[in-house]
């Protein structure tokens, strides 16, 4: 995923988490990982998700935008405390890693935001999170409607504690939720935060066709143009979805440099329509990928996204359209490039970070193996569980297909119960 786009054969050798050689032939390093007839890339890059919201998977399933929201995904987020959105955001990070994301743009919630950064930390992976901002929310369970003013202090402390930790591997975006939950002044406030500090913005516009319909009843404009004429578009904005947009806000996409965070699998799940990705992209506008919410998809899994981004396209679009490289790259160097973070991650090259995924072809589903086209057997045979390592910042945190910073079996009990006392919470046991 370098400039050239080169396909090498070789060793890697990384020093202090920092990708030194590429192709280099040194044979001795204090660890050396066998990878013979592997496939290593960098890690892949998710430019959407909610880890706040994993461990509501499998409660809230065929349902559309705004039920989803409002019956189940709000109670349950109103109801969860410090534990169990510790293990929610503990148990995404641990899926992400094991199928092979090493960086995420997280969309926190309302309350105990600071346990999300806490399991990021722990777990290695590299993020980007931010409080879920709602101060004109009337349909929303009472704890997750806060003033601005309250949303808006939190934000600067979490922001102060998180931003840049981790020698640089966290870092902090505001998440105003989306249009119908968030007062005019907020926005404002939002905007003047990121351009004064040189964050993300992060937020979700024009998924499903109601919402965008009461979007234009409350502005009378389309999401995006709503956020342009609030000032909010711009090169360090990431939009979930955009699926209904008009002509003209897709101009105002590609003029402003506004990212798309397109989350294929979430928008079939919950019949939001299929963003127009080929079109977008012929007229210049960035666009990554994500997997949203588990409770939308069901899971985390990035080359499944990938394989879905590609292959809804093309009945509509043609063959052709979505070529495997390219939606690799979308998932590496293009999501880098969106989080402003791509002088360092999304390729593998020297002097970049050494966040890299080791891919072990040797199970039938990707025989025959070592083809001279590694792209397509990437998009459309490998799957998550032939990830065998994932290493963030020089750091192994996937081994063998095992996680390494996080104790699986606890984990699996952690959940259990934690999704058990979540859902009596939200009085929906
Ligand atoms: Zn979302």
């Amino acid at each position: 995923m370098n400039q050239e786009r080169e396909v090498c054969t070789g060793n890697i050798y990384i020093e202090n988490g920092i990708i030194r050689e590429m192709d280099s032939t040194r044979v001795e390093a204090d660890e050396v990982i066998e990878a013979r007839d592997m496939l290593v890339l960098p890690g892949l890059i998710q430019v959407h998700v909610h880890l706040c919201q994993t461990l509501m998977r499998g409660m809230a399933d065929d349902l559309a935008l705004l039920d989803w929201l409002r019956k189940r995904i709000w109670p349950l987020e109103a109801a969860h405390d410090f534990d169990s959105l510790y293990c929610s955001a503990l148990l995404g990070c641990g899926e992400l890693l094991l199928s092979g994301t090493t960086t995420i743009l997280d969309m926190g919630t309302v309350n105990h935001q600071e346990a999300v950064f806490e399991a990021i930390n722990h777990s290695g992976i590299r993020a980007i999170s931010g409080k879920c901002l709602m101060d004109n929310a009337p349909d929303a369970p009472p704890a997750l409607q806060e003033s601005t003013e309250d949303g808006m202090q939190e934000t600067l402390k979490l922001l102060e504690r998180w931003h840049n930790q981790a020698g640089g591997r966290i870092r902090y975006a505001p998440a105003p939720r989306f249009v119908l939950s968030c007062s005019r002044r907020l926005w404002e406030e939002v905007r003047e935060l990121a351009d004064s500090l040189g964050t993300l913005i992060h937020t979700h516009a024009a998924e499903n066709r109601d919402e965008t319909e009461l979007v234009r009843q409350l502005t009378g404009q389309g999401n995006v143009e709503f956020f342009h004429q609030m000032g909010v578009c711009g090169p360090r904005t990431v939009l979930a979805h955009c699926i209904w947009l008009s002509e003209r806000e897709e101009e105002l996409l590609q003029e402003s440099g506004t990212a798309v965070a397109h989350c294929p699998s979430a928008n079939l799940k919950l019949a939001s329509g299929v963003a127009r990705i080929p079109r977008l992209l012929e007229k210049g506008v960035r666009v990554g990928l994500g997997c949203d919410g588990p409770p939308c998809n069901n899971h985390l899994d990035m080359f499944s996204e990938m394989r879905t981004a590609a292959l809804i396209q093309k009945p509509v679009y043609g063959a052709t359209a979505m070529p495997a490289e390219k939606v690799l790259a979308m998932a590496t160097i293009e999501g880098a490039a969106i989080l402003g973070w791509d002088r360092e991650i999304g390729s593998l090259e020297p002097g970049k970070k050494a966040d890299l995924i080791i891919i072990n072809p040797g199970r039938p589903h990707s025989w025959p193996r070592l083809k001279h086209q590694p792209y397509a057997d990437l998009l459309y045979q490998v799957k998550a569980e032939d990830v065998w390592y994932t290493v963030v910042d020089g750091k192994v945190l996937v081994r063998e297909g095992r996680l390494v910073s996080i104790d699986e079996e606890h984990l699996a009990r952690e959940t259990d119960r934690q999704a058990h006392r979540l859902m009596t919470r939200a009085g929906l046991l």
